[in-house]
This record gives structure tokens, sequence and C-alpha cells, in this order.
């Protein structure tokens, strides 16, 4: 056997999992035949994988969906592989030194150690965060879940609601509090008969859900009418401060200040890269990705961008996973051409890389209360099956199957 050689992931989400889960079956097996010996580093901010998809429900109330259930412990989905093989880290990449090919990790359970990792190969999948804990990872899961809680108790006495942001989870979360606060409209009303909250949907654009299109748009409008919510369109929210009593009062683009007892920012996404040089990212902080073969070629050779922090990713676990067998491929061959090389190292494959073809399709399944708009590749799904598909449970299903490695 040769010196051990270090394969290093950075982020333990559904980009991450899927890459080192498709490595320990399917690449260091034939490694290790070839007489490689090569040792896998799962690093993440966070012990517990978090099931983003749910928190619009769970963020409105644990009967709902209770926040348990969207966690689960990253190092028992590698349990069923050889010890010796791998190291799940719980810890944030703090810098990358990447001409010494290192990166560097504050660990999480003592705040002052830090340890410097050489890594043969690097996989980045960082991912990115939302303005609230509650529906992204800010760190460890304990936060995310105390601010899920948090949000719990002041839905549970809650007469006013504002949520702000037109996209999938902005709409998400206005139709779990609509629906959880208000019911739901009967037969040929439009509106629910007694609501006992006022749930309002703030974008600043001029239409609902940008990945769909304008006629299934005001439909997810009219379904959240229907849940007592209102819509208001072109303004959006320019700061936000928390009054003494605990509620916010959000300062709009059209001068006015509304006032109520919960409020979400369910917009701006911001990547999770700040361990990386600016040269490698683009203006956002996103890294800079060959969008093809999915290597960030200016960082040197052997290092792959996975899932939403890639500036070539279109966010979603639908086109997280149609990249991972084109990294997978890529780095399986990379790594056994270096294997068979004569000069064991940074040599090209002979074989072509596989090559990433983005589908642009208009696709997405967006559940309101009990109804849901959606489309997969641009033919549109009717309102009972976004709830059998998604709306029933949130996909919860997937959280095991996601830190298994069931998903790849
Ligand atoms: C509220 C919400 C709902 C969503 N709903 C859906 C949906 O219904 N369907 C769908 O397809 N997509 C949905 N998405 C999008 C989907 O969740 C993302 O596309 C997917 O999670 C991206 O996976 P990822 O692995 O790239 O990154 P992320 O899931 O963002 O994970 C990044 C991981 O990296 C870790 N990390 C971050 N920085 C560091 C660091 N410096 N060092 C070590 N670790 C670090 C984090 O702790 C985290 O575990 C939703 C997103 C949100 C926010």
């Amino acid at each position: 056997m040769s010196e051990t050689q270090n394969f290093i992931i950075l982020g333990g989400s559904g980009a991450g999992l899927g890459v080192a889960h498709s490595f320990l079956k399917h690449i260091e097996p034939e490694l290790r035949k070839l007489g490689k010996k090569y040792h896998l580093y799962i690093i993440d901010s966070s012990s517990h994988f978090f099931w983003n998809t749910g928190s619009p429900r769970s963020v409105v109330s644990a009967a709902l969906l209770p926040a348990e259930k969207l966690f689960a412990p990253i190092a028992d989905g590698f349990k069923s592989y050889d010890s010796s093989l791998y190291t799940v880290i719980h810890g944030t990449a703090v810098s990358w030194d990447v001409g010494g090919r290192t990166v560097t990790v504050e660990l999480a359970n003592d705040q002052n150690t830090q340890t410097t990792l050489p890594y043969y190969a690097l996989v980045l999948a960082t991912g990115t965060r939302t303005p609230s804990p509650a529906t992204s990872l800010h760190g460890d899961h304990t936060i995310t879940k105390a601010a899920i809680e948090d949000l719990n108790k002041k839905f549970a006495s809650a007469v006013s609601v504002i949520v702000s942001g037109g996209g999938p989870t902005g709409v998400e979360v206005a139709g779990e509090a609509g629906h959880f606060l208000n019911g739901s409209a009967g037969w040929f009303s439009s509106r629910p008969s007694n609501p006992k909250a006022k749930v309002t949907l703030v974008t600043n654009r001029d239409k609902l859900l940008p990945v769909l299109s304008k006629p299934r748009a005001l439909t997810a409008e009219i379904y959240l009418n229907q849940v007592g919510v209102d819509v208001v369109y072109n303004v959006s929210v320019v700061s936000s401060t928390t009054d003494a009593d605990g509620k916010t009062t959000v300062h709009l683009s059209n001068g006015e200040q509304w006032t109520a007892d919960v409020y979400i920012p369910a917009w701006g996404i911001t990547p999770n890269s700040s361990y990386a040089p600016a040269d490698l990212k683009n203006d956002q902080g996103y890294i800079k990705t060959n969008h093809a073969t999915l290597r960030a070629e200016a960082a040197g050779p052997r290092v792959y961008v996975a899932g939403d922090v890639g500036d070539y990713s279109r966010g979603g676990f639908h086109n997280l996973y149609a990249t991972i067998p084109v990294i997978v491929a890529n780095i399986k061959r990379d790594l056994l051409e270096a294997a068979t090389s004569s000069d064991g190292s940074d040599s090209q494959p002979n074989e072509p890389d596989r090559l990433f073809t983005p589908n642009n399709s208009e696709t997405q399944a967006v559940p309101i209360g009990p109804r849901g708009v959606g489309a997969v590749n641009g033919w549109g799904l009717p309102s009972f099956l976004i709830w059998l598909v998604k709306g029933r449970d949130y996909m919860i299903r997937n959280v095991s199957a996601t830190v298994n490695g069931n998903m790849v």
C-alpha cells in the first residue's frame, strides 16, 4: 500500500453526503485494488444534517412537524463503512491554502482549537444560508432548532404575520402560517370565513415563484388567499427592528412601516464561502466552477464544487442530484488516472471528462397549505399531486435516505 492520501469534503449536506457515499461505495474500493490508500474527511459546522425543505411547516408549529424530525446525525450515516476509511469532523473550514493544498478547520468542541489538513482531492459543498437561522443552518444544528422553537412559541398566539420573499420558501411559509392560523376557505369561497390572523406576503417582484409560469404563479396567489394570506407586490422590506414587546417592525421600500407578532425574512441567500480566497469566487461569493466538468479549475488539480455553493448551481435537490454523477465520474477518472500514471500525480486523464448539461426547464413543487402548484419539465402538476408528493409530510422520509446515502 502507498502513503495515505486525504480526500476532503467540506459540507455534509445533500451535496457533500452524496459525493461522500459515492466515494466510499464506488471509488475507494477500486483505488484500494490498485494499492492506493485514501482517507475520507467529511467536515461540517453542524453535527447534524438539516432537512430545510421541511422548515416552512416546522417553523409554524411543532404539532404540524416537530423540529426534531428535520435533523439527523451525520456520523450515523457512515456506520456501515469500515471506520478506518473515514472521519466525520464537527468543525468549520475557516481558511484554504490553495497553493499549499491544505484547509484549516476550527473544531466545534473547543473554539480555540484549529487543525490544518492537507488534501489530495477536495470537494467544496458548503452550500448557502438564508437570513433566518430557522430555515437554514447557521453553524451547529442547535442554533436552528432553537430558532424554530422560538418561532413556534410566537406563532401559538400570533394575530399578525409578515413574510417577505415571493420565492418557494416565502410562499410555503406564508401558506403554512395562513392554514395553521386561519384554516381554509370552504367550497365556493375565496377566503376563510373566520380568519384569526392577518398574514401578509411581501415580494419586491410583480409575480410570485420566479421559476414557475405566470398562470401557475397567479394560482398560487388564489391558494394563498384561500388560507387568508394577502400578497403585496413590488414592495421590499428594507430593514426590520425587534420591538421591546417582542413584535417586529418592518420598514418597507414604499416608506410604510408595519408591525407584526411574527416576521420571517425568506429572501436573499448567501453562499457559505468565507474560507475561500476572493479570486476563486464570483461577485456574489459563489465558487467559480467549470460549468461542464464541475471542477474549480483555478484551484489546481482535483478540486470539485458540489451543490449550491457553486456558481453553476440553480439550487434545489433535483438539480443537485443531476450533478452528483458528473462530479463522481470525474473524481473517479482523476484519481484512477493518478493511481496508474507514471508520475502519480497532477496528470490529466486520458479519457474525456463527463460533462454536465443543466436542465433549465420549469420544475418546482410548492405546497400552499392543503393545496399546491408546480410543474415538471414544463408540465403542470395538479394540486392534489403536489400535496401527495410533498405537502403531505414535506418529504421527511428523505432525511434518513440523504444521510445514509440511499439517495445516490
Ligand atoms: C427553506 C428551504 C426550503 C427548501 N426546499 C426545497 C425543496 O422543497 N426542494 C428542493 O429541491 N430544494 C429545496 N431547497 C433547496 C435545497 O435545500 C438546497 O438546494 C440544498 O440543500 C443544497 O445542498 P448543499 O449540500 O449544496 O448545501 P446546504 O444544504 O446549504 O448545506 C451546506 C452544508 O455545509 C455546511 N457548512 C457551511 N459552511 C461550512 C464551513 N465553512 N465548513 C464546514 N461546513 C460548512 C453547513 O453546515 C451545511 O451542512 C430549500 C432550501 C431552503 C433554504
